[in-house]
């Protein structure tokens, strides 16, 4: 594996070592199971992963699936797909929830120390007596409970005594704190909800932030790694540690979010997209989930290079999603074959080519690898032409098909305009054209030269395909206030052409990749495609004006 550049927190890695106060990395990825992996995830993988992978460390898979009501099995399956599908795999596969018993027994300790205590005020009131940043908060009527009055109602709030949201346990710190999170933060809340893993076993819940420093330490976590969201926690992460008497010690270290231009990535909103059926699943391929650009044709490699690249710092701008298009291209420049595709088809006759006659011309795979080899492709009398590739009334410097004028096919031979067939509406229906035998690809012809080249496919044996072009999902995300998203759909943001391949790729996996003459790289859809009539999707255009 290619060795990160230099980092923060690289850097810290190498002082704990040397310095004796960690023996080893230990990492983790901690997804909630509520929802798809997206490409923000795939940067907090690449990290997680890399970084110990590096050191020679682990990286466990936790499920941070500590809140029941929105989790589920389906999710953490396709979590594990898709960090496999990425190419890392975990040392330890744990659930969060398998630590509720343990959890408790750290709760009762703060509780025991006189630092946790039971409250009855509402949400509500806790939410309003917390102050602001320049007040401090109140203190809550309870916060002086007994030890032994906490202990009991704790209990009671365990075996299921009182209703949701009657009682919440909370850390006792200091309501004064300059940090908001160090005012008496809740640690348990009453919820009488089914677990997917733990079933009906518990009726109250950790809060994320108490249960997750100790899920790390449990694991023998040494560097927690999130993003920045969650710095001010981090003195509060500190406390749970060490009041919890925890018997190893994580740190807890902050890097930027990702964020891409005219993208979604928040869960909850690519949920809705799925809810409200304004997509074919997490794994649309406008989705940014793992999934999504899989089927869409991302390569597992195109995205480690770009999450590389993205580096670890602190900042969180917005990069531009077409950075993440120039890896693909970069990763399938050599890997993918280069065919030919028809994706508006205009029939050609040649005129001059015998009825009845097939021939099979040798076409190179990839002109840039040699090693992808060659394949046959059929030709003869009739064959479908791009539209695009062909003006009756074309602007100078025109160099493709017109009335007249001659240009070469790909792998193939000259042909000459000589007719236009027109519909009953005048429309071009057909053209007729003349081919020069002389001209053959690969004889090393040099009598004349044409300026221009398109692609073509043998009418006869051509295969019907679907070809699916994308446009993002969601423009002007920036303007959207949360709530109205699903109206800032782009009603273009699928494009559906019927067209033709050659006959070689009929019978595509889904997952195969090709490059496409003009139209760029495309990746043959898993769900979608039938035996004899493959749908694909396009991946990208083969140019971009933007370079990283
Ligand atoms: P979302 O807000 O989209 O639901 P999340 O942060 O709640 O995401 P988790 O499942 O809790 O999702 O995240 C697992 C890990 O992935 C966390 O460590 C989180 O910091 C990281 N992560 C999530 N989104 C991004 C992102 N956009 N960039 C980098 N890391 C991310
Ligand atoms: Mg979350
Ligand atoms: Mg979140």
């Amino acid at each position: 594996p290619k060795t990160s550049s230099s980092n923060f927190i690289k850097n810290i890695m190498i002082e704990d070592l040397e310095s004796g106060k960690v023996k080893e990395v230990v990492t983790r990825f901690p997804p909630e199971p509520n929802g798809y992996l997206h490409i923000g995830h795939a940067k907090s993988i690449c990290i997680n992963f890399e970084l110990a992978d590096e050191f020679k460390g682990r990286t466990n898979l936790r499920f941070d699936d500590t809140n029941p009501v929105k989790e589920d099995i389906e999710y953490v399956e396709s979590i594990k797909r898709d960090v496999q599908w990425l190419g890392f795999e975990w040392d330890g596969l744990f659930f969060a929830s398998n630590y509720f018993g343990e959890m408790y027994e750290r709760a009762l300790v703060l509780i025991r120390k006189g630092l946790a205590y039971v409250d009855d005020q509402t949400a509500d009131q806790i939410r309003e007596t917390r102050g602001t940043l320049t007040s401090p908060g109140q203190d809550s009527p309870y916060r002086n409970r007994s030890v032994e009055e906490n202990l009991d109602l704790f209990a009671r709030m365990r075996d299921g005594e009182f209703p949701d949201g009657s009682k919440v346990l909370r850390a006792k710190i200091d309501m004064a704190s300059g940090n908001i999170n160090m005012r008496d933060p809740v640690l348990y809340r009453v919820l009488h909800a089914h677990h997917h893993n733990t079933g009906d076993k518990w009726c109250i819940y950790p809060m994320y932030a108490f249960a997750h420093p100790l899920e790390d330490a449990i694991e023998g976590v040494t560097h927690s790694l999130c993003t920045v969201e969650f710095e001010d926690q981090r003195p509060f992460y500190d406390w749970i540690v060490r009041e919890c008497e925890m018997p190893s010690t994580p740190h807890q270290y902050e890097f930027g979010r990702l964020n891409l231009t005219n993208t979604v990535m928040s869960k909850r909103k690519l949920k809705l997209l799925v809810d409200e059926k304004a997509v074919d699943g997490w794994d649309d391929p406008r989705m940014p989930t793992i999934s999504g650009l899989r089927r869409k044709g991302y390569t597992p490699e195109s995205i480690r290079s770009f999450c590389r690249e993205l580096g670890v710092s602190k900042g969180s701008g917005v990069i531009d999603e077409r950075a993440l298009e120039y890896y693909v291209r970069e990763d399938l420049k050599l890997k993918a074959p280069r065919t030919m595709a028809v994706a508006n088809p205009l029939k050609v006759v040649i005129t001059n080519y015998p009825e009845g006659q097939t021939e099979w011309l040798d076409a190179e795979n990839n002109s840039e690898n040699p090693e992808l080899g060659h394949r046959q492709v059929p030709f003869s009398r009739e064959i479908y032409i791009e539209q695009d590739d062909f003006m009756e009334n074309p602007p100078a410097k025109y160099f493709r098909l017109f009335p007249g004028n001659e240009v070469r096919l790909k792998h193939a031979y000259f042909i000459k305009c000589e007719e236009v067939v027109k519909g009953p509406d005048g429309n071009v229906v057909e053209l007729r054209c003349t081919y020069d035998p002389e001209t053959k690809s690969g004889t090393g012809f040099t009598g004349r030269k044409v300026k221009g080249t398109i692609h073509w496919v043998e009418a006869s044996q051509a295969v019907p395909a679907e070809f699916r072009l994308y446009e993002p999902l969601i423009k002007d995300e920036a303007e959207d206030d949360g709530q109205s998203f699903l109206e800032h759909i782009n009603p273009n943001s699928l494009e559906v052409l019927n067209g033709f391949v050659e006959p070689g790729m009929k019978e595509s996996a889904g997952g195969e990749k090709f490059q496409f003459f003009r139209h760029g790289y495309f990746n043959v859809d898993p769900k979608h495609s039938k035996p004899g009539h493959p749908v694909f999707n396009r991946i990208v255009s083969l140019k971009s004006s933007f370079e990283v």
